[in-house]
């Protein structure tokens, strides 16, 4: 099953109505996109709106879930926003890691996999074993990513991961059409990180988050 849990729209910072990640993703051949838009306490409330509105034009070729990106919040506040992004009806809650392009604040990572509201930590950059081990008991995928910027820490993500036994998931961080990856550019993004995409680390059965 090929599926992508961390994809934007018009509505963060991406360019395309739901309705075309919808068709781009279903005909490049993807079964499940799961958009997960930039949130933080002002706009909370976008998730019911996105949902509503994608409930109202089923793509038979393509399931769509709405969740969120928790995106710069404060570490201590992360644990209050994923329960509201929960209660706004977000299918899916990925909080935006310390990746190693950009000033996330430190204690970002820590926070996220501690808190059992959060599914996927976003390209989580020079993640320590003791953050990793944290993810592996609070079921928090940890994220590879196909996005070049991100991506450049791939390679410690897998190795930590694998060292705690942490799960890992496949996604690609999607604002633009030139961010769609092909089946084969994922297998090869994960193939140049030391895995493979049939390996059991990787989440592939996405109904095991979005149940
Ligand atoms: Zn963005
Ligand atoms: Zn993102």
């Amino acid at each position: 099953m090929m599926f992508d849990l961390h994809v934007h729209s018009v509505y963060s910072d991406g360019v395309l109505v739901p309705a075309e990640l919808a068709r781009r993703f279903a005909d490049v051949g993807y079964d499940l996109v799961g958009i997960a838009d930039h949130i933080d306490f002002t706009n909370v409330d976008l998730i019911g709106r996105v949902r509503t509105g994608v409930e109202k034009q089923v793509n038979e070729d393509v399931e769509v879930a709405v969740g969120a990106e928790l995106t710069h919040v404060p570490p201590d506040k992360i644990s209050e926003l994923a329960g509201r992004a929960r209660r706004e009806g977000a299918s899916h809650v990925v909080v935006h890691g310390e990746t190693i392009v950009e000033p996330v604040e430190p204690g970002t990572n820590a926070a996220a996999v501690r808190c059992r509201d959060v599914d996927v930590l976003a390209h989580p950059g020079v993640l320590s074993i003791e953050d990793a081990e944290a993810a592996r008991e609070n079921d928090v995928f940890l994220e590879v990513t196909t996005r070049t910027t991100h991506g450049l820490g791939n390679g410690r993500v897998v190795e930590v991961a694998r060292e705690a036994g942490a799960g890992l998931i496949l996604n690609s961080d999607f604002h633009h059409p030139r961010d769609l990856p092909t089946r084969e550019f994922r297998e090869n993004v994960v193939r140049s990180a030391g895995l493979s995409v049939d390996d059991d680390a990787f989440l592939n059965d996405p109904s095991e988050i979005l149940g």
